[in-house]
């Protein structure tokens, strides 16, 4: 095995957090490769994060060209969009080296799963309905595999529950859970799988529409207008935490790496970038209702750093460059098998 980061490339699919991942992969001296779409060539050719694009018709024929990443000995960094595109399922088939743990995906893209592990962690979670009658508070439906939020719904009752199931008919698959009341907080960590050292990267949270429109005009005219709250991502904005949050945060992170390394068919555990996604209540309670295990597009605000990075790095640290540097300390110490999955 090479210890030499001139034999390696680093690729991704170039939509989500590719220009972050190249970018840093650039700067630690690897050399880098965008997987492309016509639609998003336009991107790579304007910002030049990438050495070298391969275009394919849809990020799903993803699979079409993974012999020339094994060609060029490519180390393939998985984000969100790349998950979605490739499938979790289809991911366990890549050849290609690939930065992360597998095993972990199944935890994360399960809903039940994921509370199990969450619960294990300690973490403090919304309450989950097992039925519509039980509705007793403000509730949130959520579909399974609903991309961004959309078609969720809020309910205070069970009438109101069947009143607006009625708009997604044949729709089963759905959680009830309790509407926490609170402003949301998306935490981006950093795991090292090399050190065993659990690092904050960065906070956001999202900009949605139109829930975050809706408070521009009166209750009266949002009535008028039958408007629906919908939470479809269109950015992210970057937040600083009040300080003393930080030690809370630090906690339940390292509790949900420690679980992660007992569970089933995830020999490894979760290391590298992953986020918990929260709301925080009046009582500073953080209530968390997600865990992506990967790195998050509320981390590309801080391609130079974040004001948490700039403790730790007299230099720029996005959370791309961070898992680049990752990847080269491992080439160069002989321990690139502990970083793949
Ligand atoms: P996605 O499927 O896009 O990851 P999320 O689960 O992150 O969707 O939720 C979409 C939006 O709904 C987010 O803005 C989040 O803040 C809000 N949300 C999700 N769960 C709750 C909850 N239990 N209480 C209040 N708001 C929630």
């Amino acid at each position: 095995m090479s210890t030499s980061i001139s034999d390696f490339t680093i690729a991704t699919l170039g939509s989500h957090t590719a220009l972050q991942i190249l970018k840093g992969a650039k700067d630690e001296g690897f050399r880098t490769l965008a997987i492309v779409t016509p639609q998003t060539r336009r991107v790579f050719e304007s910002f030049p994060v990438a050495d070298e694009l391969i275009e394919i018709s849809r990020f799903e024929d993803y699979f079409t060209i993974e012999d020339q990443l094994l060609a060029k000995n490519a180390i393939v960094i998985p984000h969100g969009s790349f998950v979605s595109y490739v499938g979790p399922e289809n991911i366990k088939n890549m050849k290609a080296q690939y930065y992360g743990s597998k095993g972990i995906l199944e935890w994360e893209s399960d809903r039940t799963m994921e509370r199990e592990w969450m619960k294990k962690a300690g973490l403090n979670l919304p309450k989950i309905y097992k039925k519509p009658e039980e509705i007793d508070r403000p509730v949130i439906i959520k579909f399974h595999g609903a991309k961004g939020g959309f078609g969720y719904f809020i309910a205070n009752s069970p009438a109101e529950f069947y009143e607006r199931i009625k708009e997604f008919p044949g729709q089963e698959d759905y959680a009830i859970q309790e509407y926490v009341v609170g402003v949301p907080m998306y935490a981006h960590y950093f795991y090292s799988a090399l050190s065993g050292e659990l690092e904050i990267m960065s906070f956001d949270k999202r900009y949605e529409s139109n829930a975050d429109s809706i408070g521009r005009i009166a209750a009266k005219d949002q009535l008028d207008a039958n408007l629906r709250t919908s939470y479809t991502i269109t950015g992210n904005i970057p937040i600083v935490v009040r300080e003393s949050l930080l030690p809370m945060f630090f906690e339940i992170g390292e509790s949900i790496v420690k679980q992660s390394k007992g569970l089933a068919n995830c020999p490894k555990g979760l290391f590298g970038p992953f986020c918990l996604e929260g709301i925080i209540d009046p009582q500073l309670n953080y209530r968390v209702f997600e865990i992506s295990a990967r790195i998050v597009a509320g981390t590309n605000p801080y391609i130079e750093g974040s004001p948490y990075t700039a403790f730790r790095y007299k230099e720029p640290m996005s959370t791309g460059r961070r898992l680049a540097r990752e990847i080269k300390q491992a080439i160069e110490s002989g321990r690139l098998e502990d970083v793949l999955g």
